[in-house]
């Protein structure tokens, strides 16, 4: 029931495994658990998602499968790394007879001896013979001769040795590595193509509510928008997740239980919004009770506090509170890890820094994730200041933040200056975005 067998088939993350196989299992899903708690308790029913092969051309920011080892020495030839003169380092003549021109893209019938040169380009093959190249800056053209105006021309200057980027047989990218602009000109350049990544999760994602309408439609009294369909759409795409469906349900026990049942066999994760909490209309805790295996409910944090996660046989259910930034933050926190986890990310965090308080900070009775910029003082700082008032349905807090602020429960406000934890979710912001944009085009 615990689905170990999906999990320990990947030696690479027994260690981690381990640690969390000793975390306590939580018994009454109904206790409010740590944040670690609900983290570690999710990981132990991730499973690894299985590799896929797809064409170098779709392989952007995919999460490689399996370790690259160079199966070629780059370059694979000796190559002029300057424009200029090939030669023999240390030729002791005044002047070299140029005997022909070796540019990049083909071999050249050539061999250089003391007293010649063959004019060379950046990236051709060294002739054979020729043991430096002299840039061209460094020489002066007489006739069909060549004077070199350098003190003394070294072995092995200005040539970039077979191997001497990449060898052979080393070891090139880790399984796991996410698949960006370096890497793929690595795979690329190895002529990987195919590439064996990992395949993405299947995700299916529910807004539930009676109050909902689509964002085309005019709502009428009491209604609103549905909001975290699109904002967990676009968190899970940036996750590398593969969203497969995405819909609006009512606060309907028998559509909703029919809507659960189908994603539920179609899915890898299936995400929800909505109906987890004490009232009537909460539908979506008692039918994760009865066609799911519930873990837990609540997780001592704000926003957030109802979090349902469950599973049914290999799929993973998350059942999010509405208000659009607890559902968020939730996604943040639980979610996006587990994806990263399935997907064999090596890296699979956020980074998480201590930062200093650029203001006085009020904490709640629970861990609460305020929603922040940390920037970059000039002295290297990071400071850290909140995105205005945090209620959890204000998606405002979030439009423009960087960090998910730690703020520990309490009852006295935390100065200014205080250090906390932060989570950062997106680039670090400087100082002084506004004056580095020179838009007179001066
Ligand atoms: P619930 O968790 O269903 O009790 O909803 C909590 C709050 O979030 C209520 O004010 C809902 O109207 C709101 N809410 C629920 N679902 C959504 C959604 N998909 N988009 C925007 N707001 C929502
Ligand atoms: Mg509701």
């Amino acid at each position: 029931m615990y689905h170990w067998h999906r999990v320990l088939h990947d030696t690479k993350s027994m260690s981690q495994e381990a640690v969390i196989a000793s975390a306590p299992r939580v018994v009454d899903p109904d206790r409010m658990i740590h944040p670690d708690e609900a983290r570690a308790t999710i990981f132990r029913y991730l499973w690894r998602l299985p590799m896929e092969r797809v064409s170098l051309r779709e392989a952007s920011w995919r999460v490689l499968a399996g370790d690259l080892v160079s199966s070629d020495d780059q370059p694979p030839f000796p190559a002029a790394t300057m424009d200029g003169y090939a030669v023999v380092a240390d030729d002791p003549s005044p002047w070299r007879e140029i005997i022909g021109r070796q540019s990049a893209g083909y071999v050249a019938d050539l061999e250089v001896s003391l007293g010649t040169a063959a004019w060379i380009t950046t990236g051709a093959p060294v002739p054979s013979g020729a043991t430096a190249v002299v840039p061209v800056e460094a020489t002066e053209l007489a006739d069909d001769h060549v004077i070199v105006q350098q003190d003394r021309v070294a072995p092995g200057e200005n040539i970039r040795p077979v191997g001497v980027d990449l060898a052979k047989g080393s070891l090139v990218l880790q399984r796991g590595s996410l698949l960006g602009a370096a890497e793929m000109g690595l795979l690329a350049s190895l002529g990987v193509d195919p590439v064996e990544v990992a395949r993405r999760p299947r995700v299916s994602v529910l807004s539930t509510g009676n109050e909902l309408v689509e964002p085309d439609e005019t709502p009428g009294p009491g209604q609103i928008r549905d909001a975290n369909r699109f904002s967990l759409i676009a968190a899970l795409q940036e996750a590398g997740a593969n969203v497969i469906w995405a819909g609006r349900g009512p606060d309907d026990a028998v559509a909703l239980r029919s809507s659960l049942i189908e994603r539920i066999a179609e899915s890898d994760v299936v995400i929800t919004s909505g109906g987890v909490s004490m009232g009537d209309l909460d539908l979506i805790k008692p039918l994760l009770s009865e066609l799911a295996q519930v873990h837990f409910r609540r997780v001592f944090m704000k926003p957030g506090k109802p979090f349902n996660f469950a599973t049914s046989s290999d799929t993973l259910i998350f059942s999010l509170p509405g208000n659009p930034v607890s559902a968020l933050v939730g996604f943040e926190l639980f979610i996006r890890p587990a994806l990263r986890r399935m997907l064999g990310a090596s890296q699979i965090d956020r980074p998480r820094t201590r930062v200093r308080l650029d203001h006085t900070v009020r904490p709640s009775d629970r861990i609460e994730f305020q929603r922040g910029i940390v920037r970059v003082d000039s002295t290297g700082r990071l400071l850290a200041s909140t995105t205005g008032p945090q209620a959890s349905s204000r998606l405002a807090s979030l439009v423009g933040a960087n960090a998910l602020i730690a703020v520990p429960p309490g009852v006295d406000p935390l100065p200014a200056e205080s250090h906390v934890d932060a989570i950062l979710v997106g680039p670090l912001a400087t100082g002084d975005d506004e004056k580095d944009v020179d838009t007179t085009g001066s």
